[in-house]
C-alpha cells in the first residue's frame, strides 16, 4: 500500500496511551499485589443491568421476530415512529417544548452522532471545544483536517479551546467571533458540573447573532437532580435556530452494550435536517427493531420509575465519593447532578503521576484528568458507576491515605 494515499489528518492523533497505559499499570500492579482488591472507579461505563420493563420489552420483540406476520427487516432510517413519538412527547412535550417526531432521528449511539455531524460542515470551519470534555468532539474535527498543526503543549493550533475551570465556575466564556461550530456537555464528562442558564443564554445569543451551530450532548441530563437546571438546550429561547443535541439512552438507561441514542434537528435548521437525513439514509440503516422497542420502554411508567431508581443508585455513590473526599479535606467539583466527582489534586500534582500514587497506597484506580484536555491537569476523574460498597471501601481508603509527596 502506498501510505501517501492514506488521510495524513489521523497522523496527528497521538496514540491514546494514557488509556492503554493505564490498563498495563493496573495489570502489574495486581501482579505484584495479589493480595490486594484494586477497586475501580475509573470507569465511564454502567454497571447495573437493564430494567425489568426493558428486559419485558425486548423479549416481546424477539417474539414477533420470530412470527412471519410481525417480523421486521429494514426500518426507517431515521427510526420507528412508535419511538420517536415516544421521544418527543416524554423528552420534549412534557416540558413544553414543541419538538416533532420528524426533527428526532433515533441512531445507535451519541458518540457516533457527535463524531458524524461535523462531516455536514465546511472542511475549514472553525471549531470551538470545551476543555476538558469527552475527547470524541476533538478527534472527530481533527480526523477531518480542522485541527491544524498540533503544538508541543498538546493543543491543535485551528480549534478554540474552552476553558472550563474554577476561576470561571466551569462556564466558558464566549468563543472568538466566526467560530462556526460550539461543542458543549452538559452535565459534563469528566468535570460533572452543569451550564448555566445564563451561560447558555450567552451562548445562544452568540449563535444566533454569528450564525454559528451549538452542538449539545445532553448524555447525562438525567443525572440532573434539580429541576430548575437546563435539561435540554431547547430550554432556552431561540436555541432551535442554532442548536443541535444529542441524546443517548447509554447512562440514562443502561444502554452502553445494547446501543441506542437520539439525535434532535429542528425544523428551523431545515438545510441542516434534511443533510442528516440524506447522511443517515446513505450511510446508516437504523436500529435494529427489538432495540427501539426497548428504549420505548424506558417512557413507560414502569420504565421511568425503574431507571430512576438506578440512577439515584448512582448519585449515591456519588455523594458518598462527594462528601467523603470533602470530609478528608479535599476540594471536589462534580458530583451533584452527574455521575463523576472532579478532584482537584493539591498544587504541582501531575494527574498521572497521582493516578500511579493512588493505585500503590489505596488499590483505587480513577482517570487522570490530562486526559481530557490540558485543563484537565491538577485534576482526577472518579466514577459513581461503581459497587456502592466498595465505593464506600475507596473512600475510606483514600481518608487514609499519606499526602501526596510534592
Ligand atoms: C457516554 C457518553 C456518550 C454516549 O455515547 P453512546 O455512543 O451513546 O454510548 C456521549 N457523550 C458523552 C459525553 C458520554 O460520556
Amino acid at each position: 500500500m502506498n501510505c501517501e494515499l492514506l488521510n495524513k489528518n489521523y497522523a496527528l492523533l497521538p496514540e491514546s496511551y494514557l488509556f492503554s497505559e493505564i490498563a498495563r499499570k493496573i495489570a502489574a500492579f495486581q501482579e505484584k499485589h495479589p493480595e490486594r482488591e484494586i477497586i475501580r472507579l475509573g470507569i465511564g461505563d454502567v454497571t447495573r443491568p437493564l430494567v425489568p420493563a426493558v428486559i419485558e420489552a425486548m423479549h416481546r420483540a424477539v417474539g414477533e421476530m420470530a412470527d412471519p406476520a410481525t417480523f421486521r427487516g429494514y426500518g426507517p432510517e431515521p427510526g420507528y415512529p412508535f419511538l420517536r413519538e415516544a421521544v418527543a412527547a416524554a423528552e420534549y412535550g412534557s416540558r413544553n417544548i414543541d419538538i416533532g417526531p420528524d426533527e428526532i432521528f433515533v441512531s445507535d449511539g451519541s458518540k457516533c452522532d457527535v463524531a458524524n455531524i461535523q462531516e455536514l460542515f465546511s472542511a475549514d470551519c472553525s471549531v470551538a471545544i470545551p476543555d476538558p470534555v469527552y475527547p470524541v468532539y476533538l478527534d472527530s474535527n481533527v480526523m477531518a483536517g480542522r485541527g491544524g498543526r498540533l503544538m508541543p503543549d498538546g493543543r491543535y493550533g485551528k480549534i478554540h479551546y474552552m476553558a472550563c475551570g474554577e476561576n470561571n465556575g466551569f462556564q466558558p466564556n464566549l468563543p472568538p467571533r466566526g467560530t462556526a461550530l460550539i461543542y458543549l456537555c452538559s452535565p459534563n464528562n469528566p468535570t460533572g458540573t452543569v451550564l448555566s442558564r445564563a451561560t447558555l443564554e450567552k451562548l445562544v445569543a452568540f449563535a444566533l447573532d454569528t450564525g454559528a451551530v451549538i452542538l449539545f450532548d445532553a448524555a447525562y441530563a438525567d443525572y440532573i437532580r434539580d429541576d430548575r437546571l437546563v435539561h435540554t438546550i431547547y430550554e432556552i429561547p431561540g436555541a432551535k435556530k442554532c442548536a443541535v443535541e444529542f441524546h443517548s439512552f447509554s447512562k440514562s438507561a443502561g444502554f452502553t452494550g445494547v446501543r441506542c441514542a437520539f439525535t434532535v434537528i429542528p425544523r428551523e435548521m431545515e438545510t441542516l435536517r434534511r443533510m442528516w437525513l440524506r447522511r443517515q439514509s446513505t450511510k446508516f440503516n437504523g436500529v435494529n427493531y427489538i432495540v427501539q422497542r426497548a428504549a420505548e420502554a424506558v417512557y413507560t411508567p414502569a420504565g421511568r420509575e425503574q431507571t430512576r431508581d438506578v440512577i439515584s443508585g448512582y448519585m449515591r455513590n456519588a455523594g458518598v465519593i462527594r462528601e467523603g473526599l470533602r470530609k478528608a479535606g479535599y476540594t471536589v467539583f462534580g458530583g451533584e447532578h452527574a455521575p463523576y466527582i472532579w478532584w482537584r489534586l493539591p498544587d504541582g500534582v501531575k494527574s498521572q503521576a497521582f493516578f500511579d500514587f493512588l493505585l500503590e497506597k489505596c488499590a483505587v484506580v480513577g482517570t487522570p484528568g490530562s486526559g481530557f484536555g490540558p485543563e484537565g491537569e491538577g485534576f482526577f476523574r472518579l466514577t459513581a458507576f461503581g459497587d456502592p460498597a466498595k465505593t464506600r471501601e475507596a473512600v475510606s481508603r483514600i481518608a487514609e491515605m499519606p499526602a501526596f509527596p510534592a
